[in-house]
């Protein structure tokens, strides 16, 4: 028998590459970067062997995930070449790419456009006080920056994913002026499918000094996105940084509908490991949810099919 739509769950069968860890920003709370010029970047010779390993495991996104090099920089065009022959090495290897590289310009993200399946840039969150704080040596976390980028992948019909950072110094008020902007984009442009509600987590590398976004506030700031957000955006909760199963049915509850990507490490907290999918899957089923896979595009009409069409 068929789940019924309102008791599905989705998340994505993903792969996470990360052309390089060097990054000109240092937020606080990051625990991905490392400083320009520390490691080399990845060539498309070690992406062809881990994607040949991918082969025959159900993944089916592999996620450009990278560090920013300033747009200044004389090697940002070979930054931005090597993102874009990773997607068309993804894509000629029958994956999904969706990339992730901060900030871009029009004609660059007019570029990669053409090699990913959809693309994302988390908003954070828009008020601009945070750039004296978390966001002081960040250049690219200007708010007017965010929603530029966000507009133009609007404008360009880019699939699109952006999200909100939680307990990084902001309030209700923040969020809600956070949520209505992304809201307001969607209603002109159509091209956000998913927003991700991701908890402050503190982990190994960061120096922000502040403790974990209370998960127990998580289900709240769900309901309140949903009432904000169109009901065609998707909110989607990390799984990994919910770590206790009755408050992750919790988010469900509330209006969560999406787990991301999953894959073997969460490169944006590597202190958090995912559950096994059959775990999640089992703990869902327990209170009457189905997981099932999706594509990194929505099939919005037939989202159940769509699904379907990997179980
Ligand atoms: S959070 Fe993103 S933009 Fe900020 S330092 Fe880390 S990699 Fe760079």
């Amino acid at each position: 028998m068929l789940p019924l739509p309102n008791q599905i769950v989705t998340y994505s069968p993903a792969y996470t590459l990360v052309p390089t860890y060097e990054c000109f920003n240092k937020c606080t709370y990051c625990n991905f970067r490392s400083d320009i010029g520390s490691h080399p970047w990845m060539t498309l010779e070690q992406a062809e062997k881990i994607l040949l390993s991918l082969k025959g495991q159900g993944i089916c996104e592999i996620l450009i995930l990278s560090g920013e090099v300033h747009p200044l920089s004389s090697r940002r065009q070979e930054w931005l070449d090597l993102i874009y022959d990773l997607c068309l090495l993804a894509l000629s290897m029958g994956f999904l790419p969706h990339t992730n590289a901060g900030i871009l310009s029009f004609s660059e993200m007019q570029r990669l456009k053409n090699v990913n399946a959809s693309m994302g840039l988390m908003l954070e969150q828009l008020n601009p006080k945070l750039l004296h704080t978390v966001h002081r040596h960040a250049p690219s976390k200007i708010p007017e920056l965010r929603l530029q980028h966000l507009q133009w992948a609007g404008e360009l019909q880019i699939p699109f994913t952006t999200g909100l950072l939680l307990g990084i110094g902001e309030n209700e008020d923040d969020r809600r002026q956070t949520l209505m902007a992304i809201a307001d984009l969607h209603l002109k442009y159509q091209n956000i499918q998913e927003v991700i509600l991701q908890p402050h987590s503190p982990g190994s590398q960061q120096t922000f000094d502040e403790v974990a976004f209370d998960p127990y506030q998580l289900p709240q700031v769900i309901a309140q996105a949903r009432e904000i957000l169109p009901s065609d955006i998707t909110i989607q909760i990390p799984p990994n940084l919910v770590p206790e199963e009755n408050w992750l049915l919790a988010c469900l509850d509330a209006g969560a509908r999406d787990l991301g990507g999953i894959g073997p490490r969460d490169e944006v907290n590597p202190d958090y490991p995912h559950r096994e999918v059959n775990r999640l899957r089992e703990v869902l089923l327990s209170a009457g949810w189905t997981l099932l896979p999706r594509l990194p595009v929505y099939q919005r009409t037939h989202s159940v099919l769509g699904a379907m069409a990997f179980s």
